[in-house]
């Protein structure tokens, strides 16, 4: 599938699930209310549209939410779309908070996935209570252990909070090198209302000049097929990834489409436009329909966000649309 501007589309993003059990301050609300769970695609309804978009030649999925591990049933989802891996589909990845890994992990890699993103923003405590407001550390440390211990490459999210946790950066890149986990910090998008954020925000350029001050960093070749760049850690052997959606988009060379559990397509992260995949999925047993319509939609594809951390960009949070 090739978008208005020329991208090759090949990679999908699909939240499962808007809920979550944290509610993290730059992600969500407070009282946040979520879908009726009358709305959302079955997961056998994921699968159809998952497999359409496979035919379409959609070679890399990532399950997100949300939590996607919370949504009931999750893992026979991963199973079924594990089993299309050698069949178009190159690549199952997952991106999670990690509560749930201790008991998943293990199924995770039997189904056929071989790399997760875990978020972490914090190695202390204290301020990881305070940053998820429901989650507790320990939990996602063991969670992590898991994951290792299961054979799961790991990279670690960590969004970069200004005030917050930039005094940690490179504790952390120094942690990840330690256990062998690539680092990749995230710039705040604005998506959806939540306090403080403009506050918190912590522009990435500045964040790698000084971690170039104290580590070896070297462009590197490694691409995943999202919107990170890398650079290699001589010290570590490892490598850290900066995802700069504000200081230095990456529009240009997008390569993805974002959906939503109810059967929504977002082209763009940051941009209001969608289709409706839920009506031609349900209209008929025949996905003819349901592929004209993905195809429709990747020809009104955007050229890119303009986002703009003082007010949000999109009424809907990250959590929805999947990170
Ligand atoms: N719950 C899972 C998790 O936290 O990894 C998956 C969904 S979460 C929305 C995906 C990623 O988006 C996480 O790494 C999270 O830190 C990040 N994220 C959430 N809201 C964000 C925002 N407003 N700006 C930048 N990153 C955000
Ligand atoms: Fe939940 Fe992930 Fe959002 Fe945190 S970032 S509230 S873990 S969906």
């Amino acid at each position: 599938m090739i978008d208005p501007f020329g991208r090759s589309i090949d990679y999908l993003r699909v939240s499962v699930t808007d809920r979550c059990d944290f509610r993290c301050v730059y992600c969500m609300a407070e009282d946040m209310s979520f879908l009726p769970k009358a709305e959302l695609l079955s997961l056998e309804e994921l699968e159809r549209v998952c497999a359409a978009f496979i035919r379409l030649g959609v070679k890399k999925l990532r399950l997100t939410g949300g939590e996607p591990l919370v949504r009931k049933g999750v893992m026979g989802l991963v199973e079924k779309l594990g089993a299309r891996l050698g069949q178009g589909l190159e690549e199952l990845t997952l991106t999670t908070n990690g509560s749930q890994l201790a008991a998943q992990a293990a199924g995770l890699k039997a189904a056929g996935v071989r790399r997760i993103n875990i978020s972490l923003d914090t190695l202390n405590a204290e301020k990881f209570a305070e940053i998820t407001r429901w989650g507790r550390l320990p939990q996602v440390l063991e969670g992590i252990e898991a994951a290792k211990a299961a054979g799961l490459s790991v990279k670690i999210n960590m969004v970069a909070l200004k005030g917050v946790n930039e005094d940690e950066i490179s504790s952390m890149l120094a942690w990840c090198g330690a256990q062998k986990f690539d680092l990749c910090l995230i710039e705040t998008m604005p998506m959806g209302e939540v306090v403080h954020r403009a506050e918190t925000h912590l522009p990435l350029d500045g964040v790698r000049r000084r971690l170039g001050a104290e580590w070896t960093l070297t462009p590197s070749r490694h691409a995943t097929g999202g919107p990170a760049r890398y650079w290699d850690v001589a010290e570590t052997g490892g490598r850290v990834g900066f995802i700069t959606p504000l200081s230095n988009h990456f529009c240009d060379d997008c390569n993805r489409v974002r959906l939503t559990c109810t059967g929504t397509l977002y082209m763009c992260l940051g941009q209001e436009d969608a289709a409706d995949l839920r009506a031609p999925l349900r209209a008929s047993a025949d996905d003819a329909g349901l592929e004209k319509a993905i195809v429709a939609a990747i020809g009104r594809k955007p050229k890119g966000h303009d986002f703009d951390i003082t007010r949000p960009a999109v009424a809907r949070h990250m959590s929805l649309t999947g990170g």
